[in-house]
């Protein structure tokens, strides 16, 4: 029997950082490692297209996202791993679904709601019809499941509906994409640990993956730990948190035990995550400055990723056109 299809991306807008790797990347580099699924993991540079970014910028974030991919452990030998734009089907799917598609359902989406609010000088058709290019990365492979935390839960609905208009239309062709819903640690801004890391509010406010141990024990100094009023800060929990994940177990049982009876030294925890993140990733960093050096080798390597996943959508699309009629 052959196995489910699982697809999915991110967006190239710059390095990756650790809640972009324990929120995405770590499960991929799992769910590759479970043998258990046929994986599709594409750097979504079509979407990027809805930001306001300069061409050379987005062209150099592309290959440092493919570059990040595999440094995290993705395998290009084990999954297809490929670059959105290289395959022109994505767009052309995108079009039919946005012809099956009640505009009335895409000014629902939350984030589109979300995107226009913080991008007010730009809100752009792109941001609104999002969903149906969303469907046809998906589709186009025929993925059967989608690895989602419950926030993007709502986007995948609308996958599936894509694929049950199109269904209705023409006939029974599309599956219905399933959510693989999965739990991710939220991981906080370090300088304001009640809002999600991101890279939007500035480079001290998150831990980049590629991050020198340096640079991670700077920033992490600065990390926000006290609260106003009592109790455990949020920028404690979310440095614990980290520790759990990249620390050793003893070390962060020592310190969650500390932090309860209150003699916690918050320089002490902010020490030893440092060198642990810095340990973490040592191997990323080693495996992501070598592609980078060698532009050639990871462009043959997103280049045989397209020609798997060009063999693929060809034939979804080809099957697409003579349903709806255009052949
Ligand atoms: P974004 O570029 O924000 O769309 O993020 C790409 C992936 O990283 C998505 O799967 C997000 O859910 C995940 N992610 C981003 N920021 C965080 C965070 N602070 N904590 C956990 N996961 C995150």
């Amino acid at each position: 029997m052959s196995k489910p299809i699982i697809l999915s991306g991110m967006q190239p807008t710059g390095s990756l950082h650790i809640g972009n790797y324990l929120g995405a990347l770590k499960n991929w580099v799992e769910l590759q490692n479970s043998g258990q699924y046929e994986l599709f993991f594409f750097v979504a540079d079509l979407h990027s297209l809805t930001i306001d970014m300069k061409p050379e910028t987005r062209r150099k974030n592309i290959r440092l996202l493919a570059a990040e991919y595999i440094a995290s452990g993705l395998d290009p030998k084990k999954v297809t791993l490929f670059v959105q734009s290289h395959i022109p089907e994505h767009t052309e799917l995108t079009w039919i679904f946005s012809t099956v598609t009640p505009v009335t359902e895409l000014f629902r989406m939350i984030q589109f709601k979300d995107k226009s609010e913080h991008n007010a000088k730009n809100i752009n058709a792109g941001l609104l019809t999002y969903p149906a290019l969303q469907a046809a990365d998906v589709l186009l492979y025929h993925g059967a499941l989608v690895p989602v935390g419950q926030d993007q839960v709502q986007h995948l609905e609308m996958t599936r509906d894509c694929a049950r208009w199109f269904n209705n239309r023409y006939g029974h062709y599309f599956p219905e994409t399933k959510p693989l819903l999965t739990q991710f640690p939220k991981i906080m801004s370090l300088l304001e640990p009640t809002k999600k890391m991101s890279k939007s509010a500035g480079e001290s406010h998150y831990i980049g993956m590629a991050d020198e141990p340096k640079i991670i024990a700077a920033k992490l100094k600065k990390a926000v730990t006290a609260t106003a009023g009592g109790g455990q800060a949020p920028g404690a929990a979310n440095l614990l948190a980290l520790l759990k994940q990249f620390g050793d177990k003893k070390m962060y049982t020592e310190f969650t035990a500390a932090e309860k009876n209150g003699s916690i030294r918050y320089g002490d925890l902010k020490a030893e995550l440092a060198s642990a993140i810095g340990n973490y990733f040592a191997g990323f960093r080693a495996r992501r400055a070598e592609l980078l050096a060698n532009p050639k080798k990871l462009d043959a390597i997103l280049e045989d990723g397209a020609e798997r996943a060009r063999g693929v959508a060809k034939k979804t699309m080809a099957d697409v056109r003579k349903l709806v009629g255009l052949r």
